[in-house]
């Protein structure tokens, strides 16, 4: 299985202002342009999640100086690519690492699917552009926001170095090392890079095999895995005889996924009933294909981003309309909710992100009875009006279902002059 040998992780270029160069670092790395959307290229911004993954390899000889003897190729790389360390031609690299990245949107109003992408990460990259100033409002917001997802691999990238005087960028690099300390990526390596003229990129892939561990995976449980894409891969005009079903790309949990098993896609298909109160019938769907990237699998295992190709109504998965769903084994998936009651709330004393030409940076008021706010739980995102508060509780109504376990960190986001802002946090109540 592709993949595993070596052991497969995912890491997510997201944490940086927009234009810090995070599509640009995916590309350096993995060779995958993965802002593929017409207005996207456009706007030069990325607004869906774009999938990339890479391999690293390290020269097989010890003598080979570091940080040169990594280096990473795109995950089509097939054999062992000779070294092209000078003095070391004639050797051959080896295979350390398989990296799937999640390039996540960095604008604010892309928050939420930074979320998403966010919650199936194993590490994280934080870019910072040499360039401007900081922090910027939306470095604040954007690591807090990691925090509360937990992510606990952290590599921060100092980009652009190429653009401004060795003077400057050794101020921000003090100032950004003195930052780190008091936040989640405390512990992480700071490395100056050009994304653009390729500096440094080996000292990443370095410090992503040595930092960034791959954790512990679950194979004994019935599968699980959460959709952060879906799509109808068919063109228009397809005879019935070519249609393919429906696709759902995201990363299982836990257990393993096989060809021909049959799985359930909770909550399913959605419906209101006379009294508006919603419907949810789960989708039954066979398992007719699994990719990595380019390569057929027979079986999935937890780690990396794979592509699940069904028997189902493609229809139902055309344009992300699967995402935040949860994909696994019949009869094993958490219950579906349009009620949760949440506890342990933890309101942000100071609100993050405000445009640094707006108002001074306000104090965050506790839920209101009413008011509606929007939640993240795993990759599903859904509006909630909150019905009842009390203490550090509240309960809540959700404009869609979710399926999710107990237990289960849930953010919250209030709308404030015009945008959604992250406000807190909370867990599902048991
Ligand atoms: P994103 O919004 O964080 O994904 O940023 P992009 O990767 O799209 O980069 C924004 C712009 O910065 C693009 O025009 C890149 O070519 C440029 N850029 C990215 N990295 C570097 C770098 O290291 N040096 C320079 N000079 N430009 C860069
Ligand atoms: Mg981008």
């Amino acid at each position: 299985v592709d993949g595993q040998e070596t052991g497969s992780e995912r890491v997510g270029c997201l944490i940086g202002h927009v234009a810090h160069g995070k599509t640009t670092v995916v590309r350096a790395i993995s060779g995958i342009r993965t802002t593929r959307f017409k207005c996207e290229l456009e706007r030069n911004i990325t607004v869906k999640l774009g999938y990339a993954n890479a391999k690293i390899y390290k020269c097989e000889d010890e003598r080979c100086p570091r940080p040169l003897c990594y280096k990473a190729y795109g995950s089509d790389m097939e054999d062992s690519p000779p070294c092209n360390v000078p003095g070391f031609e004639n050797r051959k690299m080896k295979l350390l690492r398989h990296l799937s990245f999640v390039d996540c949107p960095g604008h604010e109003i892309f928050m939420t699917r930074m979320l998403s992408g966010a919650t199936i990460m194993d590490g994280a990259l934080l870019l910072i552009a040499a360039n401007e100033s900081f922090p910027q409002p939306q470095t604040l917001e954007h690591w807090s926001a990691v925090d509360l997802l937990k992510i606990q691999n952290f590599i921060v990238l100092q980009n652009k170095v190429d653009l401004v005087q060795e003077e400057v960028a050794r101020k921000q690099y003090q100032a950004i090392k003195k930052y780190i300390k008091g936040t989640v990526a405390a512990n992480a390596p700071l490395i100056p890079i050009s994304a653009q003229l390729n500096y440094n990129l080996d000292v990443v892939c370095e410090y992503i095999v040595k930092k960034i561990s791959v954790p512990i995976r679950d194979f004994i449980s019935p599968p699980q895995m959460i959709v952060i894409r879906s799509f109808d891969v068919n063109k228009p005009g397809s005879t019935v005889l070519e249609l393919k079903g429906g696709v759902v790309g995201g990363s299982i949990t836990k257990g393993v996924l096989k060809v021909n098993q049959i799985v359930e896609l909770r909550p399913g298909i959605l419906k209101k009933d006379a009294s508006s109160n919603f419907i949810c019938s789960p989708i039954y769907t066979r398992v007719a294909s699994l990719h990595s990237e380019q390569n057929e699998l027979q079986i999935a295992v937890p780690g990396g981003l794979i592509g699940v190709g069904t028997t189902m109504d493609p229809t139902l998965s055309r344009s992300d309309r699967l995402v935040g769903q949860v994909l696994g084994q019949v009869g094993t998936l958490p219950d579906i909710f349009t009620e949760i009651k949440i506890q342990n709330i933890h309101v942000l004393s100071k609100l993050l992100g405000l445009a640094t030409s707006g108002t001074a940076q306000g104090k965050v008021s506790g839920l209101i009875k009413g008011e509606i706010l929007l939640l993240n739980i795993s990759s599903m995102a859904a509006g909630a009006e909150v019905l009842t508060v009390k203490d550090k509780s509240a309960k809540l109504h959700l404009t869609a279902p979710v399926c999710t376990s107990l237990g289960e960190k849930v953010v919250l986001s209030r709308r404030i002059q015009g945008h959604w802002r992250l406000i807190g946090w909370a867990v599902v109540e048991d």
